[in-house]
C-alpha cells in the first residue's frame, strides 16, 4: 500500500524534529558491541527458559530481521520499531478495507521518540489526513504485560478460569507466589519510574508459554492501533463532541477490526484475545494500574475528562455481541478472566505501592531527572 499524505508527513517531520531535540528523547544509538552483548544475553536467557539451540538460533534471526522500509517517518528511533508498527498497521488497514472503508489510507504512522506508554491520533487541520503515533516503548510494555499475564495464567489455568473462585482466593493465589508478584511490581515500577522496561529482568517466554504470550501481546497491540485508526475513520474531529462517547466508539470499532484478526499472529491458531477484545481489556486495566503508580496518590490519576474508567470500557467490550449468544459467551469468558486477574494484581500492587513502591518510584524519577541535563526550552 502506497500512501502519499504529504501534509501529514510534513506535520510529523516538524513534530519529530522538536521531539528529538528533547534531552529525554528515546533514540537508539547503534553500537555493535552492545548489540553483540545483547544477543549473548538473549541467547542465555532463552536457554534458561528451556529453548533448544536450534530454536534459539531461529529466535535471534527473527529478532534481527527488519526489512528495509521506504519513506521512514521516524528515523533513529530504534531498530524495527517503525517496521513493527507498519506491519501491524497494514494488517489493521486490511481488516478495515474488508468492510469497505478506505479513509484509513489518509493516516500516516510514526514512532514518537519518547518514554512511557502512549498512542495517539493527530489530525492535520484543513485536510482529511492524520498521524497515528505510538511511543517508543509501547511494544515493550505490551510484551511485558503479556508475559506477566501468560505466566500468571499458566501457573494455574483452572484457578483463573473457574467460576468457583472469588476475589479473596485470587488475592491469596497471588500472595502465595512472590516471584510472580515481583515480576508485575517491577513492570509497574520500571515504567512509572523511567518510562521504559529498564528495571525489569529479561525473562523470555518458555516454549510452553510462547504461543499464548505472542497471541496476548499482539492482541494488545492490534487493539491499540485499531482504536486510533477508529478515531480517524469515525471522523472524531468536532470540538463539541463528547470525548468519552468517542472513546467507546473507537473501542467498538477496534473490537470489530480485531474480530477479523482472529488468526493472528499464527495462521492456524485462533487467537481468542483478538477475537473477544480481551487484548484491549488487558491493555486498559494494566494501564490503569500504571497511571496509579505514576501519580502521587494511588487512584487519584483520574483518567481525565476524556477517557472513561477501564472497567466501563471492559464492560462495554465484553457485552457488545448481545445478539450473538455464542460469541457473547466467549467474550464474557475471556474478558472475565482478564478482569479478575487484573483486579487481583491491582489490589496487590496497591499494597506494595503503600509499603514502599511509591517511594521507590519517586526516588527513581528524581534520580533520572538529576542525571539529565537541564531543559533549555
Ligand atoms: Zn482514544
Amino acid at each position: 500500500m502506497k500512501q502519499r499524505n504529504d501534509a501529514a508527513r510534513d506535520l510529523w517531520a516538524q513534530i519529530f524534529e522538536r521531539a528529538v531535540a528533547d534531552p529525554n528523547a528515546a533514540l537508539h544509538e547503534p553500537d555493535d558491541e552492545s548489540e553483540a552483548a545483547q544477543r549473548d544475553l538473549t541467547a542465555r536467557a532463552l536457554k534458561e527458559a528451556g529453548w533448544s539451540e536450534a530454536q534459539i538460533a531461529w529466535h535471534l534471526e527473527m529478532g534481527s530481521l527488519h526489512a528495509h522500509l521506504e519513506d521512514v517517518n521516524s528515523p533513529g528511533v530504534g531498530p524495527g520499531l517503525e517496521f513493527r508498527l507498519k506491519f501491524l498497521s497494514d494488517r489493521v488497514r486490511k481488516a478495515i478495507s474488508e468492510t469497505g472503508v478506505t479513509s484509513h489510507e489518509k493516516v500516516e504512522i510514526a514512532i514518537d521518540p519518547k518514554a512511557g506508554v502512549s498512542a495517539s491520533l493527530t489530525n492535520v487541520i484543513m485536510t482529511d489526513q492524520g498521524i497515528l503515533s505510538v511511543s517508543s516503548f509501547l511494544f515493550r510494555w505490551c510484551g511485558l504485560v503479556a508475559r506477566a499475564y501468560t505466566r500468571t495464567l499458566y501457573t494455574d489455568i483452572t484457578h483463573w478460569t473457574s467460576r468457583e473462585s472469588d476475589q479473596a482466593s485470587d488475592l491469596e493465589f497471588l500472595l502465595k507466589r512472590p516471584v510472580l508478584v515481583l515480576y508485575w511490581f517491577r513492570i509497574f515500577v520500571s515504567f512509572s519510574g523511567t518510562g521504559t522496561h529498564t528495571l525489569v529482568p529479561f525473562r523470555p517466554s518458555s516454549p510452553i508459554e510462547f504461543h499464548l504470550f505472542e497471541q496476548v501481546a499482539w492482541a494488545m497491540e492490534y487493539f491499540t492501533i485499531a482504536h486510533e485508526f477508529g478515531h480517524h475513520v469515525l471522523y472524531h474531529r468536532g470540538v463539541d463532541d463528547d470525548p468519552k462517547a468517542q472513546e467507546f466508539q473507537a473501542d467498538m470499532f477496534a473490537a470489530k477490526v480485531c474480530e477479523r484478526l482472529e488468526f493472528e499472529p499464527f495462521e492456524r491458531l485462533p487467537n481468542p484475545y483478538t477475537r473477544t477484545g480481551a487484548g484491549g481489556s488487558l491493555m486498559f486495566l494494566a494501564l490503569e494500574i500504571l497511571r496509579s503508580f505514576e501519580c502521587n496518590e494511588w487512584g487519584t490519576s483520574d483518567p481525565s475528562e476524556t477517557h472513561p474508567p477501564a472497567h466501563e470500557r471492559v464492560e462495554k467490550l465484553s457485552t457488545r455481541n448481545l445478539l450473538r449468544p455464542s460469541q457473547l459467551a466467549m467474550d464474557l469468558e475471556f474478558n472475565r478472566t482478564v478482569s479478575r486477574m487484573m483486579q487481583a494484581v491491582s489490589a496487590v500492587m496497591h499494597e506494595f505501592y503503600v509499603l514502599g513502591g511509591k517511594k521507590l518510584v519517586s526516588e527513581t524519577q528524581k534520580r533520572l531527572r538529576e542525571g539529565q541535563p537541564d531543559r533549555t526550552d
